[in-house]
């Protein structure tokens, strides 16, 4: 198989607004995945190839934290709780 463009994870440690978690990086693009819609566990933190269905990446940690608040949260909120 050929891919157009190959990510090359690395570990990246988001601290932001007394939040601190670890995700995937791209070495090229400097672009930072979201550990969610990567599957970072995968992706790069368990060093496997990690074939993401679909990867989001932003530009910045507060796109990122942006991200998983309005777009995670919002999901996991949704329907657990009563
Ligand atoms: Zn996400």
């Amino acid at each position: 198989m050929s891919y157009t463009w190959e990510p090359r994870w690395e570990k990246f440690k988001v601290e932001s607004h007394g939040i601190v978690f670890w995700t995937c990086r791209d070495r090229i693009t400097g672009m930072i995945a979201c550990p969610i819609c990567v599957d970072a566990r995968q992706a790069c933190l368990g060093g496997g190839q990690g074939e993401g269905s679909n990867p989001i990446f932003f530009y910045t940690v507060d796109d990122l934290i942006y991200h998983l608040k309005e777009f995670h949260a919002r999901n996991a909120f949704r329907g657990k709780g009563k």
